[in-house]
């Protein structure tokens, strides 16, 4: 499963500055707590490092008790007022550290929802954001850990410019000695790092896996599925398969681990054998006072940490940064759609949609779903498209809309082409309701108005009266404010399809766009309800531009305008009496429809006798 890597766009440095400029605008907290914590660690490490050679000194000179004790009151006094103050920051350091990792979950959550659309048709987009929530996870997650890691890389590089600078003053040899074992052990830590990061696609397509499997299991809407088409077993054999390779990845990852440490024992054995058998020479043959031998003693034990943990610091950093940098690369995902640097929207309440030789092709697909649609919608024209599924009726109104944009061709409003206008500004112009629907775990009305504050409350009961669904609300116990989803409010009411269809519709005509796009509006709906919203079609859209997608052609009958899609192609258009009238593919649809349904009636009636 090894594939080669691509090298990540920013590397450690970058993605440090990038980290710190974010915590300017965000939690500058941070960047002093980072501050305080370094200071405070350099210095009590040199008091620390002074103490004892400097009392054995004193005592070596015969000061006065006085001085004596003054010497030890000075060094642990300003260990002690250094010890509290770290304490007490220390109590804090963790909180804004959390908030701008969640203010950075809330930019992936931001990305997600503001990007182009066609980028969330694009496996590459959604594995790119899936990766960029390796940062986010945790507090050990790169977005929150790599401040621990420049802290200990800041402490241990201070501390050890403060330490070689003690060395140097006896032998420059004992500091290479250090340098040259630490470089050693900083090569297998890069390695044994580099293992997760080798195995990181692996990981990733093991753990997407996982967590899917989990959220089918989990999931409300599913539930049905997993009981009638017994799912159960197979669902949890697909995970507990998941977990098992997931778990001999981490136990190879653990052996490799616990290699790296080995190592790095033997090393430091070495290494502080050496550093002290020169000490112990320079004592015997060379006079060096026990003060300074302490002194010197401790100054090995100390660079020679920092040194192994500096590096090791560097590996861990490069590993935040590789996640940073996915991260990064995907809030930067490129944006096909102009958003803040487009135009502004053509004022006016009169507008036409122009769609110009128009075709389409899904990304990362190759046939084409469109080909060559001309199609003008003015406010106030009813359209119904009409096509057997697959036909390309959805995809259609998304490249209407602005979700999508056309391979090749034009679409236009008032003349100009779409893509010069602010993306965002340009939704303003539609109200929809799709296949699928969205309902928020908010209230009736909160669902209606898609807003928590300033809700139109008049409009919100006119629209769901237009929807047909006022007795429903207002036989629930809070009426408008009840309440939508059970698995997070205990009280909350649960719609059926039909009604949820219903209460999208009430939702679209809230919003009072120029352009209505409706796909298959009345496909939850049983006939009584459905021939309801057909009667009401007028009232509804008034003077908008509406399309109606549906596969009832019986349907479409209210529409100025009917197109049959069919090959990717409109191959019919007209009114529904001439498409009949001509007596070709719309006619024989609806022939075959029409007998269905009578014939299907008939039988219902030879049943019921
Ligand atoms: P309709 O609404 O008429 O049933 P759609 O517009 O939903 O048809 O789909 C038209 C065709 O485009 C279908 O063959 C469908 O499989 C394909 N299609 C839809 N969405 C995607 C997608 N995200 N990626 C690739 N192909 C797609």
């Amino acid at each position: 499963m090894k594939t080669k890597k691509e090298k990540p766009k920013y590397n450690a440095f970058q993605d440090s500055i990038y980290m710190v400029k974010l915590a300017w605008k965000h939690e500058k907290a941070i960047l002093f707590h980072l501050l305080l914590f370094v200071a405070t660690f350099v210095a009590l490490q040199l008091i620390d490092l002074y103490l004892a050679p400097s009392v054995i000194s004193a005592v070596e000179n015969k000061v006065s008790l006085s001085s004596l004790v003054l010497t030890i009151a000075a060094f642990v006094g300003s260990s002690l007022v250094l010890e509290a103050i770290n304490a007490y920051f220390y109590g804090f350091h963790q909180y804004p550290r959390i908030t701008l990792r969640l203010t950075m979950s809330g930019m992936r959550n931001g990305k997600a929802c503001d990007t182009s659309y066609v980028n969330r048709l694009k496996k590459s987009f959604s594995d790119m954001m899936h990766k960029a929530s390796w940062s986010l996870g945790s507090n050990s997650s790169a977005a929150e850990a790599i401040w621990g890691t420049l802290n200990g890389l800041l402490q241990q590089f201070f501390g050890l410019v403060s330490m070689y600078a003690i060395l140097l003053m006896i032998d420059y040899r004992l500091m290479l000695i250090i340098i040259v074992t630490a470089l050693i052990s900083f090569g297998v830590d890069k390695w044994v790092y580099g293992y997760e990061d080798r195995h990181r696609d692996e990981f990733s397509s093991l753990n997407q896996k996982l967590g899917h499997v989990g959220w089918i299991e989990r999931n409300h809407y599913i539930a049905k599925d997993v009981r009638i088409f017994g799912l159960a077993g197979w669902l949890e054999e697909l995970y507990y398969k998941a977990f098992a390779a997931v778990f001999a990845l981490r136990r190879r990852q653990n052996l490799v681990l616990f290699l790296s440490d080995l190592t790095s024992l033997v090393l430091t054995f070495l290494r502080n054998g050496i550093a002290y058998a020169f000490l112990i020479n320079l004592v015997l043959n060379d006079g060096l006072s026990a003060s300074m031998f302490l002194l010197y003693f401790n100054a090995v034990g100390k660079s020679a940490a920092w040194a192994r943990n500096i590096l090791s610091s560097f590996n861990q950093l490069g590993m935040h940064s590789r996640n940073l940098s996915v991260y990064r690369e995907y809030l930067e995902f490129d944006e096909p759609f102009k958003f803040e640097d487009g135009k502004p929207l053509p004022v006016g309440k009169e507008h036409t949609i122009t769609l110009e030789n128009v075709s389409f092709t899904y990304p990362e697909s190759e046939n084409a779903v469109l080909k060559d649609i001309n199609l003008t919608l003015r406010t106030g024209d009813k359209i119904a498209v009409v096509g057997l599924n697959g036909a390309g009726k959805t995809t259609l109104i998304k490249i209407i809309c602005g979700l999508l944009d056309p391979t090749s061709g034009r679409v236009l409003i008032d003349g100009v082409d779409v893509r010069e206008y602010n993306r965002r500004d340009y939704y303003k112009f539609f109200s929809a309701v799709f296949q699928n629907f969205t309902m928020l775990p908010q209230t009736v009305a909160e669902n209606v108005a898609q807003s928590l504050d300033g809700i139109d409350m008049a409009r919100v009961k006119d629209c769901i009266e237009k929807a047909g669904l006022t007795k429903k609300i207002e036989s629930l116990p809070d009426g408008y404010n009840t309440y939508l989803n059970r698995e997070i409010y205990e009280n909350a009411a649960e719609f059926s399809g039909g009604e949820t269809q219903r209460l999208m519709l009430a939702r679209a005509l809230y919003k009072d766009a120029p352009f209505l796009l409706l796909d298959e509006p009345t496909a939850a709906l049983d006939p009584i309800a459905e021939s309801e919203v057909y009667e009401k079609y007028n009232s509804m859209t008034e003077s908008k531009g509406s399309i109606f997608i549906s596969h009832r052609l019986a349907s479409t009958r209210f529409c100025d305008v009917v197109l049959l899609l069919e090959n990717n192609v409109i191959r019919e258009h007209g009114t529904h009496d001439e498409l009949m009238a001509k007596k070709g593919r719309y006619y024989e649809l609806f022939s075959v429809q029409s007998r269905y349904y009578s014939e299907g009636s008939v039988n219902d009636e030879a049943e019921e006798n």
